[in-house]
């Protein structure tokens, strides 16, 4: 039983008695729902010299997984002697859970995340208490993310700044309709509630009064919109734009005018797996860099998007995709169009510096933010506990071996783990040398 669940959630449900009986008797890996890229073979000189010739990493089909493909699909991770295997999650959670369980239990080394939660299961707060340690080795991409509101609360006007667009929405939706504003998120304490939260709580709207904020999976938002169950949507591309695609809502904001170059999701692999394979790592680390620069090149995006659109990986549609990659967008509820790469999802670089490199100092942001919702009680009660979570997970060395080994211009090598000073829409200010100043400022927290 406990195995067959192990293969229902890393199959994420919906599979054939078949399968799922092959899968019991002990399948080779193609036979258990992982998605194999084209028939690319592995350099056999580069395997060689590698402690292991494969991995097994967990994606969720939403842009930040692209390199992770790319590299597969490019032979980018085969050029370097790994066979890396992609397991498409149905949730975070399911995410979570096979992570825990490891390849050897049938689950995963590790792979796209959300932080903190790299950080969470190694700390136990997101496992009841098993701690499995873990290192994020890399930053996937950067922006590519949404607020989608319905557009039942068109009037409302939202957008990125809601001072200015919507003064008193939210209070006074409560009042007409006797139930508060809902938003919702695929995964709760990470990335997709702290845009939100920040958002709301810039306006001037208390994320945890004001409105009701919800879990729900991705695939279900579309529907829940048209329903009318959930009256905004916080997620990865493409889903805002084929909320307003489905023409169910609109795009109030995009992560990246909430900040700029703001860190997303992460490529983050079990300890265990990295301490006795860092040959493999720096492979992984080089193919996924090669991806990354690969992914920002414009005259790949059509490609891109081309080989992302395919029932094996997103399975959605090709233009939805390409639209995204090319920051092209529909925002607020005028409609108005944008046209802007800079403002889409960045996977290498950004008038910040490079996107792939894990900066330390944007992997503690997470971890003060979590500080300032007190989501993580028992685990992070100080800046200090923060801090010190941080320098255990976040590890940058393997990635300047890989960028070094890959012969990268000095400009693209990081020469300090701090980015330096962040700021956000509304004039914040995140030093990260003075995390409790940040806090300090924040009028909205618990
Ligand atoms: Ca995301």
């Amino acid at each position: 039983m406990a195995q067959r669940r192990r293969l229902l959630a890393l199959l994420g449900g919906a599979i054939s008695t078949s399968i799922l009986l092959t899968g019991c008797l002990g399948a080779p890996p193609s036979q258990r729902g992982l998605n194999r890229g084209a028939a690319i073979q592995v350099d056999p000189q580069a395997r060689a010299k590698l402690e292991t010739g494969s991995i097994t990493l967990g994606f969720v089909p939403i842009l930040e997984s692209a390199p992770l493909v790319v590299g597969v699909e490019k032979g980018f991770f085969a050029k370097h002697g790994l066979d890396v295997k992609l397991a498409k999650q149905s949730s975070w959670s399911t995410a979570r859970d096979n992570v825990v369980l490891g390849t050897s239990g049938g689950g995963i080394d590790g792979g796209q995340w959300q932080l903190p939660m790299p950080q969470m299961i190694s700390e136990g707060a997101l496992t009841n208490g098993k701690k499995v340690p873990m290192v994020v080795l890399a930053m996937l991409m950067s922006q590519g993310n949404g607020i989608a509101a319905a557009n039942s609360v068109k009037d409302g006007n939202l957008s990125v700044d809601l001072r200015q667009s919507s003064p008193g929405f939210f209070q006074k939706f409560s009042q007409k309709e006797g139930r508060k504003f809902r938003a919702t998120y695929t995964f709760p304490k990470a990335n997709q509630d702290f845009w939100i939260r920040y958002w709301l709580a810039a306006g001037g709207v208390h994320p945890d009064k004001d409105v009701e904020l919800l879990t729900v999976p991705a695939p279900e938002t579309l529907q829940g919109m048209k329903n009318g169950t959930m009256e905004a949507f916080s997620t990865g591309d493409p889903w805002p734009s084929r909320i307003s695609k489905a023409d169910v809502g609109y795009l109030a904001t995009t992560t990246a005018q909430i900040w700029k170059v703001h860190p997303e999701e992460y490529l983050a692999i079990r300890a265990d797996w990295v301490n006795k394979h860092p040959k493999a790592a720096v492979a992984l680390l080089k193919g996924l860099i090669e991806a990354q620069r690969w992914l920002d090149k414009p005259e790949n995006k059509a490609e891109a998007a081309r080989m992302l659109s395919s029932r094996k990986w997103f399975n959605v549609p090709q233009p939805v995709l390409e639209q995204s990659l090319k920051g092209q967008y529909t925002i607020g509820a005028k409609a108005t169009p944008e046209n802007n790469p800079a403002l889409g999802p960045l996977y290498w670089s950004s008038d910040r510096g490079v996107i792939s490199y894990p900066y330390k100092s944007l992997t503690l942001w997470f971890l003060v933010e979590s500080l300032r919702w007190q989501f993580y009680p028992g685990t992070v009660d100080t800046i200090q506990q923060a801090e010190a979570i941080n320098n255990r997970v976040t590890r940058d060395g393997l990635w300047l071996k890989a960028a070094r080994e890959l012969g990268l211009p000095a400009k693209d090598i990081p020469t300090s783990t701090s980015r330096g000073k962040e700021v956000f829409f509304d004039g914040t200010v995140y030093d990260p040398s003075n995390p409790q100043a940040y806090l300090n400022s924040l009028k909205i927290k618990r």
